[in-house]
């Protein structure tokens, strides 16, 4: 039967990571995947992360199932990290939420739950956008339009394109922005910016859907949700896909949240049912394992206060390698100004050159680069650095 299915080409991202692994060049550079990584190239287990795997070593006496929603502390936890602990709809019992499969899981249940609300319904995302948006929810069956939002040629976000495009959104679509830390441009709307897509909102009635998978990893935990917060403060419907792959440093733990913010404790009780009937048909339930790790550190005064010390070092990370590379690139005289990439937040930057000089920086200096020219700022490091402006100068 397996005959009439096509040999499919790998992940464009994900297939970057085989391609680097099989280039031999001993000073190949690694900017592809989205990945934290430190000084040595190694994607560490946070301090908080291994103090709470020990204590729950210590103290968990069952593999039985979770319940259905998952862990309820982790639960509770993110969504006063997301929302803030004292948040109107919290405090009135309006949100739905359940633990997720990462955030891919979250966005994915999301995405199936729209279809039972209209299963003609359209999501508008980003010009660009991560490109797994598109088959996360495109596979759910809904229909996917896109909304302008980098220009490219100047490196900054084509606001007035962008909002003249959401004015005509009809009502009751669904609008995908990202939370902080645009993946892949980097490039992150003000407050002023976020404030206008609040009134065209409200003046539309379209929904928005915030996926936040790089809380911390912008400005700071609580300027990050700065536009998740003014939204659901202001719209009485609010859809929250949330990760825990990058800030706690769980990849592979897969721990994420599906949210709504809903007008009222009757319909938060309709969407908590039907948001754990749709998992129930694709996995039944979350893995406990990472949801666990995180409700212990959240819930823990020290516990927490060590992992927001390690997000806050991730971060200044970020930002001195974006510096870093920006300075080398006007040491060694590159032609093009990149001083935007200072102004990109959290792990991503668009460096704004064609698909031809992408090419050139893979097959010519082993640079591996998302096609798009996004890279990973995390990949950066004091020994690469001067290799990797030199490429960059050499190809512009
Ligand atoms: N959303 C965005 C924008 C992402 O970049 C990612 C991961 O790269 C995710 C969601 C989901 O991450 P995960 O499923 O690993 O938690």
């Amino acid at each position: 039967m397996f005959e009439v299915l096509p040999q499919l080409p790998a992940d464009p991202i994900l297939g970057l990571s085989a391609a680097y692994k099989q280039d031999t060049n001993p000073h190949k550079i690694d900017l592809g995947v989205g990945v934290y990584k430190d000084e040595q190239g190694r994607t560490p287990i946070l301090q908080a992360v291994q103090k709470a795997q020990q204590i729950l070593l210590a103290n968990e006496d069952s593999k039985t199932y979770i319940t259905q929603q998952g862990v309820q502390g982790y639960i509770d936890g993110m969504l006063s990290l997301i929302l803030g602990a004292g948040h109107p709809a919290l405090l009135e019992n309006r949100v739905s939420g359940v633990q997720a499969p990462g955030g891919c899981g979250a966005l994915r249940i999301l995405a199936e739950l729209l279809t039972r609300c209209d299963k003609d319904l359209t999501v508008w995302v980003s010009d660009p956008t991560w490109a797994n948006h598109i088959p996360l929810i495109g596979n759910a069956g809904l229909t996917i339009k896109t909304y302008p939002y980098f220009d490219k040629a100047n490196a900054c976000i084509k606001f007035d394109q962008m909002t003249d495009c959401l004015s005509q959104v009809k009502k009751g679509d669904v609008v995908l922005l990202h939370g902080c830390c645009h993946n892949p441009t980097g490039a992150d709307l003000t407050h002023e910016q976020w404030q206008t897509v609040l009134e065209i909102a409200q003046q539309t009635g379209f929904v928005p859907f915030i996926d936040i998978a790089y809380q911390g990893f912008g400005d700071g935990l609580e300027e990050d949700v700065y536009g998740v917060r003014l939204l659901a403060a202001n719209l009485p419907e609010v859809i929250i896909a949330a990760s825990c792959s990058k800030n706690f440093g769980l990849y592979r733990e897969r721990v994420g949240l599906a949210a709504m913010i809903t007008p009222n404790t009757q319909t938060r009780d309709i969407t908590q049912s039907q948001i754990q009937n749709v998992a129930r048909g694709i996995y039944s339930m979350p893995p406990s394992y990472g949801g666990a790790l995180v409700d212990i550190i959240l819930n823990d005064p020290e516990l927490k206060s060590l992992w927001m010390s390690e997000v806050t070092d991730m971060r200044v990370r970020m930002q001195s390698l974006r510096a870093m590379l920006v300075n080398k690139l006007v040491e060694k005289g590159a032609s093009k100004d990149f001083s935007f990439v200072n102004q990109q937040k959290g792990m991503f930057s668009f460096l704004c050159i064609s698909p031809e000089q992408v090419d050139k920086l893979i097959n010519e200096h082993s640079v591996y680069l998302v096609g798009s020219s996004r890279v990973n700022i995390a990949g950066i490091s004091n020994q690469n650095v001067d290799a990797l402006a030199d490429a960059l100068v050499a190809v512009l």
